[in-house]
C-alpha cells in the first residue's frame, strides 16, 4: 500500500532512492528499507522501523554506493512494523532482494510448500514468500530472473507491485504489478530507468513515463530498451507517455484534497477490505478471527463495543448488525467513559475495540481494563501492528490503506464493512441467521462497492445543492434505525471540517426538544430511505416542513414522495436496510467537504484536531 522507488542507471542510486521515498511520505508508513548493488557487486540491504530519516541513520557510514537500487516504505499488513519485517526481503541464498506493496493472499500455502523444500523464513510478512518462490523457480529451472518472476506470479493470488534485483545480474532490475500502482520513468535514452509507486519521485528527473498495467512484468537493463511481457509471456509494447502535472496534484491523484481522494477511494477500499473474506461464488464469508475463536464468540453472553469519535458511530451500526443477526445483546461505550467507570464485565463477555490508528489512548486503556476483568478483546483496526492490534486477543484489520485526511471517511466505511462481515459470519455460525437471509445479505454486500461508485456520481449535484448553506451557523441531521448513527456521523463530519455547529438525532427524538430550534434558517438533513421506517421518517420530515425548516433529503432511487416536500434531494441506489449506512454516509461526507472548501478551510488538517488521538 505504500511506497516503492527504484533506480538503475549511471548516477549514484542512494540519493535518488531517499529523495523519492521522502516524496512518497504522504502515503503514510511505519518502516523503510533499501537495497543497493555496490560497484564491487555486493548486495547491501538496510532497513529500519520508523521514518526515512531512521533509514538514513541506519545506513550512515555504511556502503551505500552503487548505480542500481530500490527502496520501500512499508505500511504493514502482515506482521508488525519492525526492521525484520521491513522490505526488502532477501532470498535464502542472499542473492535476490525484493520489495512489495500489496497483499499476497495465498502466502500461507506457498510458504508451507517452500518450507517443505527446505526454505527458511525470517519475517512474519506475506511478502517473503515471493522472493523465496522466485529463487526456487530460478534455481530449479535455471531460468532468467524475468522468467522466474513471471512464473512465480502465475502462482500468486492477491495484489502486488514488486521490484526484484539479483546480485548475479547487476545490470538489470525486474518489476511487476497487479492492483498496486507502479510507474516507470525513462531517463536518458536507455541509460537510466526510474521506478516508483506514483510519478512524484520520478518527475524531477524525467517526464517520460510508462504506467505498468496489471499482470505485466518489466525488465529494465542498462543500455537496452525497456522490455515488458504479460504473465502469459506475450510481449507488450510499452506505451510511453509525457506527464505534465505538478507534484502536489500527483500525490493526491489529481484531487484537491486527500479527504476527497479518500472519499472517492471508498469503493476500492471496501473491495480491498472484503478481498479474501467474501467468497462470492459460494456466497460465504470467511473471517479467520471467527474461525479461530468460534467457541468463545458463539457463546458470548454480551458484547461491549468501545471506541471514540467516528469509530464509535461505526460501533453503533455494529450494535444493530450484531443484535439483528446474532441475537447477542450489545452495548456501545465511549472508551473514555468506560475506562473510568466501574463497568460490569462478566466472564464470557466479548469487548470489540474499534480504532483507525490503533493508537487511540482511551480505547487502549479501555482494552486494558476489560482484559483485566476477564473479557476477551476483539480489535477492528486499520494500522497493522499498532498498539491496539497488539493489545487485543484477536481481531480483523480493515485494510483500507493509510488515511491521511484528519476527518475519517474510508476508515469508517471499512469499519462498518468489517462489522457487517463479523455479524454475518457469527450469525451463521450461531444459526441465528437463516441461510437464505445470510446469502442474500452476502450477495448484496458484494455489490456495495459498485453502488458506492454510483453514489459518488452525484458529487457535483451535492456540491451545487450545498451552496446556500455555506455560511449557516447550525445544521441538524436526522435518521432512524441503521441510519441514526449515520446522522451522527454526518453531523460530526460537518463540525470537524467546516466548524459549523451540527447535531445528529434519531428522527423521532426531535419532537422531544430539538424541534424548538427549527425555523426558516435551519437546514435539516433527513435520511429517508425505502426501509421499514420510511413512513415514520416521512412524518418527521413533515414536522420539519411545518416549521419552515430547510430540508435536504437522502432518498432511495425512484422515490417521488419526499422530493415533493424537500428543498433538495440526493438519491442513492436501493439496498438492504442493514447495508444502507455504507451508501448513505457518502453524500454526507461530500456535503461536509464542499461546505468546508467553500468556507476556505484546511479540509485535510482542520484546526485543533489530530489524526491519531494518543492522549486521553
Ligand atoms: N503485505 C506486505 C507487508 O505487510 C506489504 C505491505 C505494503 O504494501 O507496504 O509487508
Amino acid at each position: 500500500m505504500c511506497g516503492i522507488v527504484g533506480y538503475i542507471g549511471y548516477k549514484e542510486a542512494f540519493p535518488v532512492l531517499m529523495n523519492g521515498l521522502r516524496r512518497l511520505e504522504y502515503r503514510g508508513y511505519d518502516s523503510a528499507g533499501c537495497a543497493l548493488i555496490s560497484q564491487d557487486g555486493k548486495l547491501n540491504v538496510y532497513k529500519a522501523k520508523g521514518k526515512v530519516a531512521d533509514l538514513e541513520q541506519e545506513a550512515l557510514g555504511q556502503d551505500v554506493s552503487g548505480t542500481l537500487g530500490m527502496s520501500h516504505t512499508r505500511w504493514a499488513t502482515h506482521g508488525e512494523p519492525s526492521a525484520v519485517n521491513a522490505h526488502p526481503h532477501i532470498s535464502q541464498s542472499g542473492r535476490l532482494a525484493l520489495v512489495h506493496n500489496g497483499i499476497i493472499e495465498n502466502y500461507v500455502s506457498i510458504r508451507e510448500s517452500l518450507i517443505k523444500k527446505g526454505y527458511e523464513f525470517k519475517s512474519e510478512t506475506d511478502t517473503e514468500v515471493l522472493v523465496q518462490l522466485i529463487e526456487y523457480i530460478k534455481n530449479t529451472y535455471r531460468t532468467s530472473l524475468l522468467k522466474a518472476v513471471r512464473i512465480a506470479l502465475t502462482k500468486v493470488i492477491g495484489a502486488y507491485a514488486i521490484v526484484v534485483v539479483d546480485q548475479d545480474h547487476p545490470h538489470e532490475m525486474v518489476a511487476a504489478r497487479k492492483s498496486s500502482p507502479l510507474v516507470i520513468g525513462i531517463g536518458e535514452e536507455n541509460k537510466e530507468f526510474f521506478l516508483a509507486s506514483d510519478a512524484t519521485p520520478i518527475m524531477e528527473y524525467t517526464r517520460k513515463v510508462v504506467y505498468v498495467n496489471d499482470e505485466e512484468v518489466v525488465l529494465m537493463k542498462r543500455g537496452e530498451e525497456i522490455k515488458i511481457v504479460n504473465l502469459a509471456n506475450d510481449n507488450v509494447n510499452p506505451e510511453i507517455q509525457q506527464i505534465e502535472a505538478d507534484m502536489g496534484v500527483v500525490e493526491k491523484d489529481g484531487y484537491p484534497h486527500f479527504m476527497l481522494k479518500e472519499i472517492f477511494s471508498q469503493p476500492d477500499c471496501v473491495r480491498e477490505c472484503m478481498r479474501g473474506r467474501i467468497l462470492a461464488k459460494e456466497k460465504r464469508i470467511v473471517l479467520s478471527a471467527i474461525v479461530n475463536h468460534k467457541e468463545l464468540l458463539v457463546n458470548a453472553s454480551r458484547i461491549i463495543i468501545v471506541a471514540c469519535g467516528t469509530s464509535w458511530h461505526a460501533g453503533l451500526i455494529g450494535k444493530q448488525l450484531i443484535e439483528q443477526m446474532c441475537r447477542i445483546p450489545v452495548d456501545v461505550e465511549y472508551a473514555s467513559e468506560f475506562r473510568y467507570r466501574n463497568p460490569v464485565i462478566n466472564k464470557g463477555d466479548v469487548v470489540i475495540a474499534i480504532s483507525q490508528s490503533g493508537e487511540t489512548a482511551d480505547t487502549l486503556a479501555a482494552i486494558g481494563l476489560a482484559r483485566s476483568m476477564g473479557a476477551t478483546v476483539f480489535g477492528i483496526v486499520n494500522a497493522v501492528g499498532s498498539s491496539i492490534a497488539r493489545a487485543t486477543d484477536t481481531g480483523t484489520y480493515i485494510h483500507v490503506g493509510p488515511e491521511i485526511g484528519v476527518a475519517s471517511t474510508k476508515a469508517f466505511t471499512g469499519q462498518v464493512t468489517v462489522l457487517t462481515l463479523f455479524a454475518l459470519a457469527l450469525g451463521r455460525e450461531k444459526g441465528t441467521l437463516s441461510r437464505e437471509e445470510y446469502e442474500e445479505i452476502v450477495a448484496e454486500l458484494y455489490q456495495i462497492p459498485d453502488k458506492m461508485q454510483k453514489v459518488l456520481e452525484s458529487a457535483s449535484h451535492i456540491e451545487e445543492l450545498s451552496k446556500p448553506y455555506t455560511y449557516v451557523r447550525n445544521f441538524i441531521y436526522l435518521g432512524r434505525g441503521f441510519n441514526y448513527p449515520v446522522a451522527l456521523e454526518g453531523a460530526l463530519k460537518l463540525k470537524e471540517i467546516s466548524y459549523i455547529h451540527a447535531e445528529g438525532y434519531p428522527a423521532a427524538e426531535m419532537k422531544h426538544g430539538p424541534i424548538a430550534l427549527i425555523d426558516s434558517e435551519m437546514p435539516v438533513v433527513c435520511i429517508a430511505l425505502h426501509h421499514q421506517l420510511y413512513q415514520k421518517v416521512l412524518s418527521n420530515i413533515q414536522e420539519v416542513k411545518a416549521r419552515n425548516g430547510k430540508i435536504i433529503a437522502l432518498v432511495t432511487e425512484g422515490d417521488d414522495t419526499v422530493s415533493k416536500i424537500a428543498d433538495s434531494v440526493i438519491t442513492i441506489p436501493a439496498t438492504l436496510s442493514c447495508l444502507s449506512p455504507l451508501l448513505s454516509c457518502i453524500p454526507l461526507q461530500l456535503l461536509a467537504y464542499y461546505v468546508a472548501v467553500r468556507r476556505g478551510l484546511n479540509v485535510d488538517q482542520p484546526r485543533n484536531l489530530a489524526k491519531s488521538v494518543t492522549v486521553e
